[in-house]
Parts: C-alpha cells; structure tokens; sequence
C-alpha cells in the first residue's frame, strides 16, 4: 500500500505520548517521512508508531540517587550562630 499526502495515518505523538491519529505530509520513496498530529498539529518525523526510547542515564540516575542520599541520610552539618549583621541606618533629620 502506498502512502500519499494527507493520508490518515498512525503514528506515535511525542506531544500527546502516544498513538495518535496523523495525516502525512512529507512522503520519502512512498513511504510517510513525516507526519502531523491531528490533535496536537505538531509535525514530526514517522516513527512507525515506535515511541522514543525511554532516556535513561545510569550516571545520572546514580548521581540523583547520591544527591538524595547526602539531603536524608547525610551528616548533621555543625551549624554555627549566624551572625547577624545589623546595621543601623542613622538618619539625621535637620
Ligand atoms: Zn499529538
């Protein structure tokens, strides 16, 4: 079957994050090249109704997990008195 423009076509919407109803409007060797979100309106490349790979960074994930640890668990902090420092505005009044 060959695709042809504003044909009605599914495919995943990163917007609405998921399958969504899309009308082609780039066509590459017949096949859809992009598509546009009948909901959303956003154009963007077909995916065969693939949704994006799940972005997760191990590093990251092991740095936020560290970054939790140190704000629950960590070491009370000797906290000093702070000192405050007032100082008086002297006003003359002529
Ligand atoms: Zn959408």
């Amino acid at each position: 079957m060959r695709a042809r423009l504003g044909d009605d076509i599914d495919d995943f919407c990163v917007k609405c994050k998921r399958v969504m109803n899309h009308a082609v409007v780039s066509l590459v060797n017949d096949e859809p090249a992009k598509v546009r979100c009948r909901t959303c309106h956003s154009d963007h490349d077909y995916r065969h109704e693939q949704p994006p790979p799940p972005k997760v960074d191990p590093r990251k994930a092991a740095l936020f997990n560290q970054v939790l640890e140190n704000v629950t668990g960590g070491v009370p902090g000797t906290e000093g008195p702070a000192e405050d420092k007032v100082t008086a505005a002297e006003e003359e009044t002529a």
